[in-house]
C-alpha cells in the first residue's frame, strides 16, 4: 500500500524501471530491535542483504555478532550470515531456501540457541494451526514435543533429528495451506543449515 502514491504520481512503469530480475520496485522492510538502527526502511529490490544488515540496519547492538537472519515471518527458514549476499528478491531468497514475505528482517546473535529459535517457531506453528488437515496438526504437535525436550536438553539426538526432518517433510508435501509447509520449510532447512550445533 505504501508504494500506491507514488505509482499513481508517476506511473507503473516508472516504478517497475527499479528493482531486480522479476522482482520490481522497492520493498518496506522491518528491521528488528537487535539492529543498531532498527526500524521501517523503503529499499529497492536487488539490494544486497548484506548491506541491509550491516549498512542500513548498522549490523548488532553492542557489536555483538549475528548467527543469522530470518526474511518474512517466523516460518521463514533462518538466512546463515556466509549468505547474506544474495539480492532481495522473491526469486534469489527461494534459491537458497529462504523467503520474502511480509519483509520482516529479524536477526538474532551469536548467543542464541538455534534448537530454542526452532522450539519457539514450533510451537508457535502448533498453537496457530488450525487442524483441518493432519499433516499440519500431527506435525506442529509432534515438532513442538521433540523440541520442547531439546530445549531443555540442548541438543536433539540424530535419531529426533532424523525423526524431526521426516516430518518437517510430510508437512512441506502435504499440508493444506502455507501454514504446515512453511512450518515444515522453516525446520527442515534451518535445521540441515545448524545440523552441527543442533545434533549431537
Ligand atoms: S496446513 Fe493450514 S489447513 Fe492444514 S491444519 Fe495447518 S493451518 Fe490448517
Amino acid at each position: 500500500m505504501a508504494n500506491v502514491p507514488w505509482i499513481i504520481e508517476n506511473g507503473g512503469d516508472k516504478y517497475a524501471e527499479m528493482g531486480y530480475n522479476r522482482s520490481r520496485g522497492t520493498k518496506v522492510l522491518s528491521l528488528n530491535s537487535l539492529f543498531e538502527r532498527p526500524g521501517l526502511y523503503e529499499v529497492e529490490f536487488g539490494i544486497p542483504l548484506r548491506e541491509v544488515v550491516y549498512e542500513i540496519g548498522g549490523g548488532l547492538k553492542g557489536g555483538r555478532r549475528l548467527k543469522g537472519v530470518i526474511v518474512g515471518g517466523p516460518l521463514s527458514p533462518v538466512i546463515r550470515p556466509e549468505e547474506l549476499d544474495v539480492r532481495l528478491g522473491v526469486e534469489e531468497l527461494r534459491a537458497i531456501g529462504a523467503s520474502l514475505g511480509h519483509g520482516n528482517v529479524i536477526a538474532f546473535s551469536d548467543d542464541t540457541p538455534i534448537v530454542d529459535l526452532l522450539h519457539e517457531i514450533v510451537h508457535f506453528a502448533a498453537f496457530e494451526s488450525c487442524g483441518k488437515c493432519f499433516p499440519c496438526r500431527l506435525g506442529t504437535s509432534e515438532l513442538d514435543r521433540l523440541f520442547e525436550e531439546a530445549s531443555r536438553r540442548g541438543y536433539l539426538t540424530k535419531a529426533e533429528a532424523e525423526e524431526a526432518l521426516r516430518t518437517a517433510e510430510t508437512m512441506m508435501a502435504a499440508s493444506l495451506c502455507s501454514h504446515g509447509v512453511g512450518t515444515g520449510e522453516a525446520v527442515a532447512v534451518t535445521l540441515k543449515k545448524y545440523w552441527d550445533e543442533v545434533v549431537r
